[in-house]
């Protein structure tokens, strides 16, 4: 089932997810929901807020759907180390055709819980890494204007204010 994404400045975008605690059929279904909805937005991640759900899960997939086994799914994550810095062009479905770069590490160990409560932990450099640095930001609460300099922030808001005035957001 295809979910409604939500947009900036939907509140449930700002706030902290809460902790998973049942790894049950109904957080399976929530899982393949969020899959089925970051494809049909072409995305390569997608947070639970994002679809409106406070909770700390997000689903990834570089691929966008072409390769199995490179669908992740993070509950409950944490960035454990990090290193380097990139700085490149990032998007959020939450914030449709708005695209700046962003201040990132270059690579990051992160530790999650999978849909049967099992953690593991993962490398990611590049593109993985940003994308979970971006999505790990969507289960704490942080969108990544906030990420962006001052003066690109306001820029950005400043256009979105216009597109919600115009109808067109
Ligand atoms: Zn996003």
């Amino acid at each position: 089932m295809i979910l409604t994404i939500v947009k900036y400045p939907d509140p449930v975008l700002a706030r902290p997810g809460e902790p998973i605690t049942e790894f049950n059929a109904e957080l399976r279904k929530l899982v393949a929901d969020m899959f089925e909805t970051m494809y049909d937005g072409q995305g390569i991640g997608l947070a639970a807020p994002q679809v409106g759900v406070s909770k700390r899960l997000l689903v990834i997939d570089l691929s966008v759907g072409k390769v199995p086994e490179d669908k992740l799914v993070l509950i409950n994550p944490e960035i454990i180390s990090t290193q380097g810095k990139l700085y490149e062009e990032e998007g959020c479905l939450s914030f449709p055709d708005i695209r700046e770069k962003v201040q990132r590490h270059a690579k990051v160990r992160i530790r999650a819980q999978d849909e049967y409560g099992k953690w593991f932990e993962m490398d990611g450099e590049d593109v993985l890494s940003r994308c979970f640095q971006h999505e790990i930001d969507h289960v704490d609460g942080m969108q990544f204007i906030f990420r962006m300099s001052a003066l690109k922030r306001d820029l950005v808001l400043r256009k979105i204010r216009k597109l919600i005035r115009n109808g067109e957001w």
